[in-house]
């Protein structure tokens, strides 16, 4: 049996629109939820990430503004326009597309956003609040990657609690964090990295598979359990240019339960999770003390 596709663009529209009554009453109560972007340089890939994130703004009615800077630009003036933001009572998120040109310290910048404005979840201590349960107690934000598979896979009913869930990949923005959230829904969560012997074995044994890597065909059909949960979160050129993810999709669709497909599967749902801390962000916000 073909397994059933986790859609996300459909998702990610249905949780659009659902979004829109919370937006409606920050903006009467005049306080309309705003986002920050800010672009360093003129990364092509950088730019369409941009545009689709301003963009997803507009469709939604959250205030969005951009705030582009040259490639030669200094760490300390990037630092500026990030403390001016932190200020600014109309901006509830600020987002500075990554990579930075070299001359620029990541995680300096990323450790300058105010963490209540951290709409990407990648300040420290929102890593800290995730790491500690926190975040619901009004303490950082989930990184959006992760945090959209987790309601792809809860909006498929796929069981979490008790699953083994293999995430293929640890960086801070994707992998950790993804084992983070599936083990507070009691998953028994394996994390796999480049270091990691046996690969293949372990996927294997997954209930649920989120292979997070940059690398296509990392996840063959022989590699997956008869109807297992497959995320793929992978984003890859083939040889002919076109978007892939890690998975090989035709042919484990075959032998999965729940896929998703690239693009049109994690993609989407990062934006409208982006969107969605971002209204959160304004709530708490609005939120009287
Ligand atoms: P990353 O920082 O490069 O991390 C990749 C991870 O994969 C690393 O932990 C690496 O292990 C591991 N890895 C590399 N080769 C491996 C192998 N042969 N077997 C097992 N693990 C291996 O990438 P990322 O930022 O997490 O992103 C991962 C992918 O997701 C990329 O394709 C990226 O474009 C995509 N992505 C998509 C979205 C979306 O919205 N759809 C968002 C973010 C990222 P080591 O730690 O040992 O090096």
């Amino acid at each position: 049996m073909t397994a059933r596709l986790l859609d996300g663009t459909a998702l990610s529209a249905r949780l659009r629109q659902e979004m829109s009554p919370r937006i409606d009453v920050l903006s009467r109560r005049g306080k309309p939820p705003g986002l920050a972007v800010v672009l360093v340089g003129d990364d092509p890939a950088s730019q369409i990430y941009v545009r689709n994130k301003v963009k997803a703004c507009a469709d939604v009615g959250i205030r969005s503004e951009l705030h582009r800077m040259s490639s030669t630009t200094s760490e300390a003036a990037l630092l500026d326009v990030i403390a001016r933001l932190n200020c600014d009572r109309t901006v509830n998120g600020i987002l500075v597309q990554m990579p930075l040109p070299p001359q620029i310290d990541p995680a300096r910048v990323i450790e300058a956003i105010a963490i209540e404005k951290d709409v990407d979840g990648f300040h420290m201590l929102s890593a800290g609040a995730l790491m500690t349960g926190r975040i619901d107690g009004g303490v950082g934000f989930r990184p959006c990657t992760p945090y959209g598979v987790m309601r792809m896979l809860d909006d498929a009913a796929v069981p979490i609690a008790g699953a083994h869930a293999v995430v293929i990949g640890r960086s801070n923005t994707v992998g950790k964090p993804m084992a983070l959230m599936l083990l507070a829904r009691h998953a028994t969560v394996t994390i796999c990295h480049s270091a990691t012997r046996g690969l293949a074995d372990l996927v294997r044994q997954a209930d649920i598979v989120v292979a997070a890597v940059g690398r296509a065909s990392t996840v063959t059909a022989d590699m997956v359990k008869p109807q297992a949960a497959v995320v793929d979160v992978g984003m890859n050129r083939d040889a002919a240019g076109k978007l892939v993810g890690d998975v090989d999709f035709s042919a484990v669709r075959e032998v999965a339960g729940w896929i998703s497909p690239v693009p049109g599967g994690v993609g989407p749902m990062t934006i409208a999770m982006l969107l969605d801390n971002t209204v959160l962000s304004a709530e708490r916000a609005a939120a009287p003390p």
